[in-house]
């Protein structure tokens, strides 16, 4: 999937908050995520790519299981705090 644009809306469901900035791509959470909540991002430039990280594509569907934050080596994915 791909995405240039990042929103509010794109990095938090009511449950878990998004930080795409320590996100290093591992991929990790999309594979521990039940519901399909998240998938990758991919930012390009003239056909350069220039940045890759998760986001959060279907954040009704995030149940709150909070596997993503098991699955994240990077403490990119916490609780989300409104
Ligand atoms: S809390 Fe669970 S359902 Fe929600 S995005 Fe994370 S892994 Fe998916
Ligand atoms: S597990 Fe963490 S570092 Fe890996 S893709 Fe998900 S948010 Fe990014």
């Amino acid at each position: 999937m791909e995405s240039t644009l990042l929103k509010d809306d794109n990095t938090h469901t009511s449950f878990v908050q998004l930080n795409v900035y320590a996100c290093t791509a591992c991929w990790e959470c999309i594979n521990m995520c039940p519901n399909k909540a998240i998938d990758k991002s991919f930012l390009f430039s003239a056909n350069t790519l220039i940045n890759e990280h998760v986001l959060i594509y279907n954040a009704s569907k995030c149940t709150g299981c909070l596997n993503c934050i098991q699955a994240c080596s990077f403490d990119a994915i916490s609780i989300y705090k409104q």
